[in-house]
């Protein structure tokens, strides 16, 4: 329905299933029937998206976006067959770049995990209804990019400090926070897509989940070394 809706992760999962280019054709910036203005979501995106494939070696020409009416199927025939003759010169996806299919699809597959991550850090850029498309280049540079993915943040459960009250669990969307009644929680880093939720949630009295920048994330805590004794019911079996 609307250009908007197209996601970072739609245009990466693309890739990812080895298809040499991308095109999103959007209703003409400023025309959306709706307040919301979707295009320019979808613009956004487009330009993040071009930057994160200069990151990972990949041609940013492979992805498109254009904006025109429904009325203007010459612009839209004209549009398309440019864009078709580009992706024939750049070449199967990869190959064209000089990059091993194998590292494409890792590096595609760490990026796509990382999704939910880099929307939140861009989030107000990714807001922007930019003016001129003089303006698209500057909006994300390629150093801010580089950096983004050089100190991705880690989401790490402090165990002196976790109570076990669950709300972290409860909340996490990916159910990556190994959870049990009076037992400090652990979060399985491979599960993690580093949304940020855990560490909102978390009761201040708490405090407990910690960011890590870029470093490496201390080893979860050993099973049996999880159980909280409570001071209260410590007394009592005294
Ligand atoms: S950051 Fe926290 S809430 Fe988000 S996926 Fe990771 S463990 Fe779950
Ligand atoms: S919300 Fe905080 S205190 Fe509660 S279980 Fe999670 S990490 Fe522990």
């Amino acid at each position: 329905m609307c250009s908007g809706r197209v996601d970072l992760e739609f245009v990466l999962r693309a890739f990812s299933n080895g298809v040499d280019g991308v095109f999103i054709g959007g209703c003409r910036l400023n025309e959306c029937n709706y307040i919301t203005h979707g295009n320019y979501h979808a613009l956004t995106m487009a330009l993040l998206c071009k930057r994160i494939m200069e990151h990972i070696g990949l041609n940013p020409d492979r992805l498109r976006i254009e904006f025109m009416s429904s009325a203007e199927g010459i612009v839209f025939a004209d549009v398309m067959s440019k864009f078709g003759s580009k992706v024939k010169e750049l070449g199967p996806l990869g190959k064209g770049e000089g990059i091993d299919p194998n590292e494409l699809k890792s590096k595609l597959a760490e990026i796509r995990k990382l999704v939910p991550y880099i929307k939140v850090v861009n989030q107000e850029k990714l807001a922007s209804r930019l003016k001129s498309p003089e303006e698209y280049d500057k909006l994300f540079t390629k150093d801010e990019i580089d950096k983004l993915f050089s100190e991705v943040i880690s989401y790490y459960i402090d165990p002196e400090k976790c109570q076990a009250c669950m709300t972290c669990a409860k909340r996490c969307p990916v159910e990556a926070i190994l959870s049990a009644k009076n037992q400090i929680h652990v979060i399985d880093q491979e599960k993690c897509i580093k949304c940020g939720t855990c560490f909102e949630v978390c009761p201040p009295k708490f405090r407990a989940v910690t960011k890590i920048p870029g470093g490496p994330v201390p080893p979860p805590l050993p099973e049996e070394k999880r159980t909280i004794v409570r001071k209260g019911k410590e007394k009592k079996e005294n």
